[in-house]
């Protein structure tokens, strides 16, 4: 396969909050590889800057630390790494303060694209929007990257794109949801709307059901008190989840175009319909296996947070309603996997005589590990006995199928922190989808609050709770095995 790498236009990104957690393990890894993959121009420039005391050389001599921290050998080298260092500078700057902010406006150069990345505490989003604007460091071409958690319910969310809005425009603000730069969720999007296979199909006629599961075999390792305010369907559900249930859901878009799609996706968002108390089962791993409990880690022996969560979606439109789309996402599970799984319904009439071994057509998309699709079907058991069914599965592996492209399949920050550079939004949440899934969850974590709610607690290293089995059971139906 030949590699099709597009190099971006020269750009300046500032990356505030260049020295935290997520710079190091995940923006400043990205970068580099994209450097290493030819796309980042020689002009192109990268700026930390953060509140503490920082020259350029400490700032590559941290960035070198995270790389050979958080890459494998194999991804690096040392003179692209060199290379990739001397583009970096440094500036400290105080959010909230005066400081640095006229030694940025200096370092930022005029006539290439300008990007600024929020990777700090949402609290400063509004005060870096407005020394942006205040110092004259962001123009009307610059665009604005902003992490997750975006507000914790419709009204924080709602201020929060309240207070971006006062400085920038939609056009300007790319709110990253690393689930939708993961490239089988971009291959979601291709298998369903360059194939005229799958779309006839893609009905409540067809598909019985929707499973979509985001486990993990991790805790919530010393981030415990900041989980504790989250929980499951704040943390995973009501972002993540749900853009994969929209890109599943949604109608064709007229055009592979950021509104087009974004349009189809919110679509779906108010299309889902209220969650029943009893389709919902919220869950808290326990000790196990020496280590401690949720209520340990999250230092809170009253908490009332969930650790998992599974639920029953509906979405009343024509060609979802009377499909159940089933959520679940858990911590310390028994394995560390994310997978959409579609079950199509029996065919109508049986012809064979022994169909005991007939299962269901299931399209399985895996986004990790080893990211891919599967397409069980059903074919006749090889040899004598006369025709009996057995199910196999069409492996497409991404990594085989494609060789050594495929499997050097890129981090989902790669890719969308160079569709930032490019202008491109499609893979990026518009504010009024982030509002219309707050309006969907708020009313959902309102009841459970207002019932005084307390999540069942589950063995670690398990699927969860026993009653999520039953979500399922009593409609006929059962969970995928959790296997990596
Ligand atoms: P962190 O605490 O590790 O780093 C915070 C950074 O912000 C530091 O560089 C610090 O110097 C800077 N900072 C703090 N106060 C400042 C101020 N007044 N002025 C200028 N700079 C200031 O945080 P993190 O884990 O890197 O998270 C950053 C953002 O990304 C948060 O919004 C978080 O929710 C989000 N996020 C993080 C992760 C992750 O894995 N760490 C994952 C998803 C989203």
């Amino acid at each position: 396969m030949v590699s099709r790498t597009i190099p971006v236009d020269p750009f300046d990104l500032v990356i505030f909050g260049g020295t935290g957690d997520l710079a190091r393990r995940k923006i400043l890894p990205s970068l580099y590889r994209r450097h290493v993959g030819g796309q980042m121009p020689a002009e192109a420039r990268i700026i930390g800057a953060a509140r503490g005391e920082m020259t350029d050389e400490d700032f590559r001599a941290f960035t070198r630390e995270a790389i050979e921290e958080f890459l494998p050998e194999t991804k690096r080298d040392t003179v692209t790494l060199d290379e990739f260092l001397a583009k970096l500078r440094y500036v400290r700057v105080d959010a909230v303060g005066q400081d640095g902010w006229s030694d940025l406006r200096d370092l930022v150069r005029p006539g290439v694209i300008r990007a600024f990345y929020f990777s700090v505490a949402p609290s400063l989003f509004g005060a870096l929007a407005e020394r942006l604007h205040e110092h004259g460091i962001a123009d009307a071409e610059s665009r604005i990257v902003v992490e997750k958690p975006f507000g914790k319910n419709l009204k924080t969310a709602r201020d929060l794109n309240a207070v971006l809005a006062e400085h920038f425009s939609e056009q300007q603000i790319y709110r990253i949801d690393h689930y939708l730069g993961k490239e089988t969720v971009q291959n979601l999007m291709a298998v369903r709307f360059a194939n005229i296979l799958f779309e006839p199909l893609w009905k409540t006629e067809y598909i019985d059901h929707v499973q979509i599961t985001v486990a993990e075999t991790v805790g919530v390792n010393g981030r415990g008190a900041y989980y504790d305010k989250s929980g499951a369907m704040r943390d995973m559900v009501q972002n993540h989840m749900m853009q994969l249930l929209c890109l599943i859901a949604m109608e064709p878009p007229y055009h592979f175009d950021p509104d087009a799609v974004r349009d189809e996706k919110l679509k779906v968002i108010r299309a889902l319909e209220p969650v029943a108390p009893e389709d919902i089962v919220r869950g808290q791993y326990r000790a196990g296996g020496g280590r401690p409990g949720y209520l340990e880690d999250a230092e809170n022996p009253e908490s009332r947070t969930e650790s998992y969560i599974a639920l029953k979606v509906g979405i009343a439109n024509w060609r979802w309603k009377g499909t159940p789309f089933y959520l679940r996402t858990g911590k310390r599970l028994k394995a560390r996997t994310s997978e959409i799984a579609i079950t199509f319904r029996q065919p109508p009439h049986s012809i064979f005589d022994h169909p005991e071994g007939w299962r269901e057509n299931v399209l399985v998309i895996r986004l990790q590990p080893n990211e891919g699709m599967n397409m069980m079907v059903m074919i006749k058991e090889p040899g004598p006995g006369g025709m009996r069914l057995a199910q196999v599965p069409l492996d497409m592996s991404f990594a085989e199928a494609l060789g050594e492209e495929g499997a050097d399949i890129p981090d989902a920050y790669e890719r969308l922190i160079m569709d930032v550079i490019r202008g491109n939004q499609t893979l990026f949440m518009r504010g009024d989808e982030v509002e219309a899934a707050w309006a969907w969850a708020d009313p959902i974590i309102e009841g459970w609050e207002a019932r005084g709610d307390r999540p069942h607690s589950y063995e670690p290293g398990t699927s969860g709770p026993e009653d999520a089995l039953m979500l399922l059971h009593r409609d006929g139906r059962r969970w995928r095995e959790i296997r990596e």
